[in-house]
């Protein structure tokens, strides 16, 4: 039984509403599952579309929040790999472990899964019910906060390049600079990579690409593809990956591929663009590669890389505020109006 009895939480309670602070029972575990103590939610860019209703959650009121690090507060009886007081952070899908997909290692197709902090309560609270299987300890060398921001963008990343199948000494160019975009970055680094371009149009964040070891591609001055093969005595990319999700992005990843080249496509639009095969695919046996989520697989890497130093988001990026309602709303506000690469989280503990 835990020692507490109720707690915070800032939950989704109607679509087009801002989110609201209620008081709920602390939830009771079940042999699989842990109560995590919450200490860092980050806020990410999907939490405004569950809010405005661009894409759906389960059932409201719904507590939002997939990227979570904290202490492992109480630990049921069949979990084996963690134990109470362990330093933890979530992968945000909730998996049978069972089915094709999952048995197969897609388990980001599980036939029965579901997302932490959409389809199940999240972060955005004192404390959190995860199931053990999307439990990972956390090591001590990368802070919470850290920790959570890793587990959406970050690891969102390291499955594009994997995905994209990214070599020694490859270049790659990333169209958008963002959250994603830097975490590409400094995993592009970690692979070994050569070159890196980012494409973006803001100032702000080519200059903070440039200062992270990119070069930066400003598509306001002209073809990102054109500015892309002069730096590559014509060559182009040997792997793109699109950030943004917009048909004039992901075509520019596709021309600016090398022979051989990979497109990964990572950014969301239900809008077409279209491919000139010869020129573009056939001519140079490129491809171009769909990225889905990332894998519970790939979470050690991750943070064996964090843990390493090799990846590590700069504190100059990430804000913290605590478990308010109005201020969790502001930073929603603020993410609809424009993407940043500043990361907002939430630190529960702070408030209490
Ligand atoms: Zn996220
Ligand atoms: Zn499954």
């Amino acid at each position: 039984m835990t020692a507490f009895l109720s707690m915070k939480a800032v939950r989704l309670m109607e679509v087009g509403k801002p989110l609201a602070l209620e008081k709920l029972p602390v939830p009771q575990i079940g042999p699989d599952e842990v109560l995590v103590r919450v200490d860092a939610a980050g806020i990410c860019h999907s939490d405004v579309h569950y809010r405005a209703g661009v894409s759906s959650t389960g059932p409201l009121p719904m507590t939002l929040g997939h990227e979570i690090a904290g202490v492992a507060e109480e630990v049921g009886s069949s979990v084996k790999h963690l134990a109470k007081g362990a330093r933890v952070c979530v992968h945000y899908m909730a998996t049978c472990g069972q089915c094709g997909a999952c048995s197969g290692g897609h388990e980001q197709f599980c036939s029965s899964g579901r997302m932490i902090g959409k389809h199940l309560d999240g972060g955005y609270a004192e404390f959190a019910l995860i199931p053990a299987r999307s439990l990972f300890v956390l090591p001590d060398e990368i802070a919470f906060v850290q920790g959570a921001v890793m587990m959406c963008s970050s690891a969102t990343s390291l499955h594009a390049l994997r995905k994209a199948r990214l070599q020694k000494g490859e270049s790659v160019a990333i169209f958008g600079f963002g959250g994603l975009g830097f975490s590409a970055l400094s995993l592009a680094k970690a692979f070994g990579t050569g070159s890196v371009f980012a494409v973006d149009i803001h100032p702000g964040k080519l200059h903070l690409a440039a200062e992270w070891g990119a070069i930066p591609i400003n598509a306001r001055n002209g073809d990102p593809v054109e500015q892309i093969r002069d730096a590559t005595q014509g060559r182009g990319a040997d792997v793109a990956l699109e950030l943004i999700g917009k048909p004039e992005t992901m075509d520019a990843a596709v021309r600016c591929l090398a022979r051989f080249g990979r497109a990964a496509l990572v950014g969301l639009t239900r809008a077409s663009f279209s491919v000139a095969p010869y020129e573009n695919v056939i001519n140079k046996e490129a491809e171009i590669i769909g990225v889905s989520d990332h894998l519970a697989s790939e979470i050690p890497l991750l943070l064996e890389w964090a843990r390493a130093g090799q990846l590590r988001i700069p504190d100059a990026v990430i804000r913290t505020i605590s478990l308010d309602a109005g201020q969790i709303n502001q930073a929603l506000d603020g993410l609809e109006k424009v993407s940043d690469y500043i990361r907002t989280v939430i630190r529960p503990g702070a408030g209490l």
